[in-house]
């Protein structure tokens, strides 16, 4: 307390008379007075009279900025390096955990181990498309009616040779987890559209493939159609320098239709002899090391995270740290949901038992045991809270995605204060990632909140209390925060598509945006039975909650908040009849057109779209 108060009597400072330490004195960011003083043998309240002269009022007590602790460290001439807290520890910890991993040379004595894939391209160029067809053609060569499960990654085998697929198209996963250095991808399948040829996107992933370093297979797609013209792609293709090896180049280019399942199996085929000529070869010994692929939280699993493994073996019981999250594997399960005992080099699997939800394009490893995996996780956690605490956004003075541009124009720096929710960490990451690369000097991004799920009353709340707006991918605001953001005028927007996403804020920022073609929520019901009829397919037995459900109309169909399936509303019954309406608090049947995976609870919800005039 004295210490608190006396430089408010007498402010001057003059440096005391200790010699300034000598060496490089470490630091940690937000450190107080009370730290930084003794360390650069000064006091706290010799920090604190300084810090007033230079019009800071600050107590003892009180964080410090990393200017306000450089410029105290320059007067009395002490070298100093300033680290985030825990990182001196962390690096103690890393080191524990890193230290069997010597740098080993892949010689030809370890195995080959299956190339991991990523299918990039322009949207609708037929990204998913194409991975649901080699998904499927695989599961039913192997086990009739066997049913893959979406964990972010599958493998399929080929002529002896086991190929990996990231299950997540499109390359801002692929530049997230480049960003955070994980290097997960050995070859890119390229897919172009051959009646629409190269695109803007078609460059952006040329350009990504190309910046790792990674070989290129294209995929022209949609041969299938009239207007296809897969000469006049690849013409287009070699002026970006890939030019087809039927030409003399050296990019492989597959025709295919990803639709009428053709030319997959020569893609496959050639993916395989990619392989062969990259020798890609791991160490399947000792503790296993990758990467994160997607991480969320199932209600009744716990965090569930789908790991790469890059180099040795997981088995169930390793303690495994992945970034901030930590834990024994209570079980492994590869893409076809099966239980498995290890799981080797290049293998996708689905880990439970982590303590969080890690986040996608974080490293993971198996600790040498329980212990420093508890401690690297704590630490990091504890490091990243505080890192938050002094980056994160500001709370007042934020602008909304519509009038961003006035404030541009009036020359003030404006901020867009962002909520961002999406359905899986891989995708939010992503999201957020694409985000900052859009910010500029004069218009900056603070992202007030991310997190996975559906957009809640809580999220309108702070979006309220922090003038921010909010991005939803692939998720939807319940009834409660719709109303909620009504009163509150707070703005949402969803997105199912994350190229209109970026589009769309990045419009905002040049005072463009496009006239809004508002998703005017009609009625929603929920599932309370289900009723499997021969032929017909499962029907939902449901009770209208709000507005009307209408035979024919567009259908988003939510499973605690995320959307899971788009279609529409294929018939309507009101017990045995064939109705066109039914309002709200009335039970009704209803079949959605192929979708059949039906589950108690689950919302389905008909919007309209109407175009908004904007003000
Ligand atoms: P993505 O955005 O790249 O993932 O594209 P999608 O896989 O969702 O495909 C976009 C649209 O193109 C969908 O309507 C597909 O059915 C269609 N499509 C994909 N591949 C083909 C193809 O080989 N031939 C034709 N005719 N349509 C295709």
């Amino acid at each position: 307390m004295a210490e608190d108060l006396q430089p408010m009597i007498t402010p001057d400072y003059t440096p005391t008379d200790a010699a300034a330490p000598t060496g490089e004195v470490v630091i940690e960011r937000a450190s107080t007075p009370l730290e930084v003083g003794p360390k650069l043998n000064q006091t706290a309240a010799d920090v604190v009279r300084f810090l007033m002269q230079q019009g800071e009022m600050v107590t003892a007590t009180q964080s410090l900025t990393d200017d306000m602790i450089e410029l105290f460290a320059a007067e009395v001439g002490a070298e100093i390096r300033l680290v985030d807290p825990g990182e001196e520890q962390e690096n103690e910890l890393l080191k524990l955990l890193e230290a069997d991993f010597d740098q080993v040379e892949l010689t030809e004595d370890f195995p080959i181990r299956p190339p991991v894939i990523t299918v990039m391209g322009h949207v609708d160029h037929g990204k998913t498309k194409l991975l649901d067809q080699i998904r499927n053609a695989n599961v039913a060569e192997g086990e009739a009616g066997g049913i893959t499960q979406h964990i972010g990654a599958y493998q399929v085998d080929k002529e002896g040779r086991t190929l990996t697929f990231i299950d997540t198209p499109g390359h801002a996963a692929f530049t997230a987890m480049r960003a955070r250095g994980a290097d997960a991808t050995d070859i890119v399948v390229l897919v172009v559209a051959a009646d629409d040829g190269v695109m803007p996107q078609t460059l952006e992933a040329i350009n990504h493939a190309q910046a790792a370093d990674v070989p290129i297979v294209v995929a022209v797609n949609k041969i299938d159609r009239n207007n296809a013209d897969p000469n006049r792609t690849m013409q287009q293709l070699s002026e970006h320098e890939l030019v087809p090896e039927q030409w003399g180049g050296d990019t492989i280019m597959v025709e295919i239709s990803a639709l009428q399942n053709l030319g997959i199996d020569d893609l496959l085929e050639q993916l395989a002899v990619v392989a062969e000529v990259e020798d890609l070869r791991a160490d399947p010994e000792g503790r296993a090391r990758g990467v994160v692929l997607e991480s969320n939280l199932d209600i009744g699993r716990g965090p569930v995270a789908t790991l790469l493994v890059q180099h040795g073996s997981l088995r169930r019981g390793d303690p495994v740290v992945a970034g901030a999250s930590w834990g024994r594997v209570r079980a492994l399960l590869d893409d076809r949901g099966n239980q498995i005992k290890e799981a080797l080099p290049s293998k996708p699997v689905q880990v439970l038992g982590l303590s969080d939800v890690a986040n996608a394009g974080d490293a993971f490893v198996v600790a040498p045991n329980e212990k420093v995996a508890a401690k690297v996780a704590q630490t990091r956690e504890h490091s990243q809270r505080i890192a938050s605490l002094g980056r994160d956004a500001a709370t007042t003075g934020g602008a909304r995605l519509e009038d961003i541009f006035n404030q541009i124009q009036a020359g003030e720096t404006a901020t867009l204060n962002l909520i961002v929710k999406a359905d899986v960490n891989g995708s939010l990451e992503a999201v957020v990632d694409s985000l900052q690369r859009l910010g500029r000097d004069e218009v900056k991004l603070a992202f007030v909140h991310r997190g996975v799920g559906g957009v809640t009353a809580n999220d309108i709340q702070l979006a309220a209390a922090s003038n921010a707006t909010i991005i939803g991918f692939n998720v939807r605001p319940d009834r409660k925060a719709r109303e909620l953001a009504e009163l509150e005028k707070v703005e949402i927007r969803t997105y199912e598509i994350i190229y209109k996403l970026i589009e769309d804020v990045e419009n905002a920022m040049v005072g463009m945006l496009a006239p809004e073609f508002e998703e005017v929520v009609t009625g929603d019901a929920e599932v309370r039975e289900i009723f499997r009829i021969p032929r017909v397919g499962a029907v939902a037995g449901c009770y209208v909650l709000n507005g009307a459900i209408s035979r024919g109309s567009k259908v988003r169909f939510l499973r605690e908040g995320a959307v899971i399936w788009r279609g529409t509303v294929s018939s309507l019954k009101r017990f045995k009849e064939d109705v066109r309406e039914v309002q709200s608090g009335f039970e009704c049947g209803i079949g959605l057109s192929d979708f059949q995976d039906l589950k108690q609870g689950d919302i389905i919800e008909t919007f309209e779209e109407r175009e908004v005039a904007r003000v």
